[in-house]
């Protein structure tokens, strides 16, 4: 059976956490998952996007572990 493709629009704190949960799901035996979203990066921690005037960097924001999309296969 050919695989499917998941389109997850936006990777804000929303799509991430739903990818996060679909994956955990097993969803990627079965689907490729495809986000995509209008700013440079993936997703970070908007709540506490003032943290950034006090010392946080975007890694530290960040959301995303890094590799972990790549890993099971996010495009
Ligand atoms: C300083 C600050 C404090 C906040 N504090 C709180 C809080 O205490 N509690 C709370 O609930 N919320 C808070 N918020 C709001 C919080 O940002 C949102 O609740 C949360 O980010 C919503 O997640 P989301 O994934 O729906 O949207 P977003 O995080 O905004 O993600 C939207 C995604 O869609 C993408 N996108 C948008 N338009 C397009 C397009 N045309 N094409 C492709 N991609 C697109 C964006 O690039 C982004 O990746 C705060 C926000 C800020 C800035």
């Amino acid at each position: 059976m050919s695989r499917k493709n998941l389109v997850v629009i936006g990777n804000g704190m929303v799509g991430h956490r739903f990818i996060e949960r679909t994956i955990a799901q097993g969803a990627t035996e079965e689907w490729n998952i495809i986000t995509f979203c209008e700013e440079p990066r993936l997703a970070y921690d908007r709540v506490n996007l003032s943290g950034f005037f006090s010392g946080k960097t975007a890694e530290d924001l960040s959301l995303v572990e890094p590799n972990s999309y790549q890993d099971v296969q996010v495009y």
